[in-house]
């Protein structure tokens, strides 16, 4: 598996619906001041809208398509960044990469929303994207036994991988 267990748990509770976002907290009975997104306050927060939907969030995830010269989904949908949208790579270690690449955006994601909730840290895209840039480097490339990749490919020209 290239990215470590904590990410692919984090998927499957994704998945399940099983992440304590404020709406969910809501519909437990716990008692709180208000269930608007703590990153735009714009909209109530559930699962897609803090992971993907929130405009906050959008723009790393369409700078992580960038990154990786992807076409941008039309409609970008939970399950399918977890379970699919690989259609445009090439080879299997390429889609095992990017699949990679997804989750663990999905996980520093929530990672910085939990920092804004609980320490007030605040939210700032460049600062994200290169977390992402950087952990994904560390635990994905460096987990690839399948082929040795550099920093500077990964950074620049992730999408040569494929070839
Ligand atoms: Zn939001």
């Amino acid at each position: 598996m290239l990215v470590p267990k904590k990410v692919e748990v984090f998927v499957w509770r994704v998945l399940k619906g099983r992440i304590l976002v404020l709406i969910e907290l809501d519909k437990r009975g716990v008692n709180l001041h208000s269930v608007r997104c703590p990153k735009c306050d714009n909209a109530i927060e559930c699962i897609s809208h803090s992971l993907l939907s929130c405009e906050k969030v959008r723009d790393i995830w369409v700078r992580i398509f960038d990154w990786w010269s992807m076409p941008r989904p039309p409609n970008f949908d939970l399950r399918g960044l977890l379970e699919g949208n690989l259609g445009q790579v090439g080879s299997e270690l390429g889609k095992n990469l990017w699949q990679a690449v997804m989750w663990m955006c999905m996980y520093l994601v929530w990672k910085s929303r939990n920092e804004k909730v609980f320490k007030n840290k605040d939210w700032n895209v460049s600062v994200a994207v290169c977390e992402i840039q950087v952990k994904s480097y560390e635990w994905v490339a460096k987990r690839c036994k399948a082929k040795v990749i550099d920093w500077d490919s990964w950074l620049h020209n992730p999408q040569d991988i494929f070839l």
